[in-house]
């Protein structure tokens, strides 16, 4: 399938961040074979044509930390301190689990996040390989997490498992799946796991996420355990040799921040879940003036409550303005750049996606602009960051293929998701 979207506005989220007006996008075999001023374009006989005044192309946008599966527990349990939410409700309800509902639980996440233009998701969540077959069967671009709890049984042979888990999957879908390896925590795996999990990161040459500095207790539990700061950790037991990215990132010190600058050390940034369980607001403005790489994601969808990503790249614009008292901290530019380049850089797909390059991917996304709040177009950027929302998305193509078309799904009965999703979480409720 041949694809031409002309005319559009490409915001090409490139090293020189162009903004093209009056320009045509070619796609061919799942990639972008000409992105550019329409009179230049060469001659093209695509299947298809897609195009108007109105449209505005842009890069898919990158979740780089989210527990999909979570949407089934979206609204249960709010307004809590983390700890007491993890430990009093959200674990209690994840015991009885099945594979079955991690599967429809990633349906529904994936759902939302097509219909809001989200292209690329980095997930952490039990029963992989559930979530695995539901990117496969949807046409998502995945980099899913292999997870590790410590503290539940048969640690060891999850890791065993891990290895195994990355292997099998790595360049699934059409080289759609990047697998990773997610040890939960420094709190909840100990030295032994993190060693093992690292020599397997380093046999398979998977990339390890992590959560990493999210909360003040966090920080206090984890040098106490372990004799320094979850940053120093990190380092000390050789995870930061290797790209390594950690969500959150909160709560970190100038020795912290050194070492993060100096070491692949990437941070998926997750404003929204970091205000609703109070945790504290990460020095975001700091990182990027350190040249450290940031991406964002909402988190699970337990404590967000959505997987908007228009709503974290809002957030990243604005939040850091106030707490810092600098209204030049997180620029648009700089807020879309964590959605799209940035966060592929998070996931090691920097080569692949993350910007409307020729001889990228085609993971598209095309926002419909002929709305009263996205006028008069001054400035697409400002609007993207500022202005627009998930509700604007018209199309959005992974491969080059389309899941959205015109806000009608492609690749799955959104109808049938949501009665299964609702069925199933209100099973797990009442067991919990
Ligand atoms: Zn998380």
């Amino acid at each position: 399938m041949e694809i031409a979207l002309s005319p559009v506005t490409a915001v090409c989220c490139d090293a020189e961040f162009q903004v093209l007006e009056d320009a045509t996008i070619h796609i061919e075999n799942g990639r972008i074979s000409y992105v550019g001023p329409q009179h230049y374009a060469p001659p093209f006989a695509p299947d298809e044509t897609l195009g108007g005044p109105h449209l505005v192309a842009m890069p898919g946008l990158i979740n780089t930390h989210t527990h999909a599966a979570m949407t089934l527990c979206r609204g249960y349990a709010d307004d809590m301190a983390l700890e007491p939410w993890l430990h009093d409700k959200i674990w209690p309800y994840e015991r009885n689990l099945e594979a079955h509902h991690v599967y429809v639980g990633t349906m529904l996440a994936i759902a939302e996040m097509i219909r809001g233009g989200t292209t690329t998701f980095c997930d952490m969540y039990f029963f992989e390989r559930e979530g695995v077959r539901a990117a496969l069967e949807t046409g998502m671009r995945m980099c899913p997490g292999a997870v590790l709890l410590g503290f539940l049984p048969q640690a060891d042979e999850k890791i065993a498992a891990a290895r195994d888990f990355v292997r099998e999957f790595r360049g699934a879908g059409d080289g759609r799946i990047t697998p990773f390896l997610a040890p939960h925590s420094l709190y909840t795996c100990d030295a032994p796991q993190w060693d093992k999990i690292i020599a397997v990161a380093r046999d398979t040459d998977a990339r390890i996420t992590t959560h990493a500095a999210e909360t003040r207790r966090e920080v206090a539990d984890v040098t106490a355990q372990w004799g320094q700061s979850p940053i120093q950790t990190l380092h000390k037991i050789g995870a930061l040799d290797a790209p390594l990215l950690a969500a959150h990132s909160v709560y970190t010190d100038e020795r912290d921040r050194e070492i993060m600058a100096a070491t692949p050390f990437f941070v998926a940034h997750n404003p929204q879940s970091n205000l609703k369980l109070a945790s504290g607001i990460a020095p975001i403005a700091d990182y990027l003036a350190r040249g450290i790489g940031v991406g964002l994601g909402p988190d699970g969808p337990a404590s967000n409550n959505n997987l908007d990503m228009w709503e974290e790249m809002r957030l990243a614009a604005t939040l850091h303005k106030a707490a810092t008292l600098d209204p030049t901290a997180v620029s648009a530019r700089a807020a879309l750049e964590m959605v799209t380049m940035g966060g592929a850089k998070c996931l090691g797909l920097e080569n692949e996606v993350g910007s409307l390059e020729i001889g990228k991917r085609a993971d598209i996304l095309l926002v419909d602009f002929d709305k009263p709040h996205l006028t008069p177009r001054h400035n697409v950027v400002s609007h993207l960051v500022y202005a627009a929302g998930a509700s604007d998305v018209h199309s959005v193509m992974v491969d080059g293929k389309w899941l959205l078309r015109g806000g009608e799904f492609r690749t799955l009965d959104v109808a049938r998701v949501c009665q299964e999703s609702e069925a199933i979480a209100r099973d797990l409720v009442q067991r919990a």
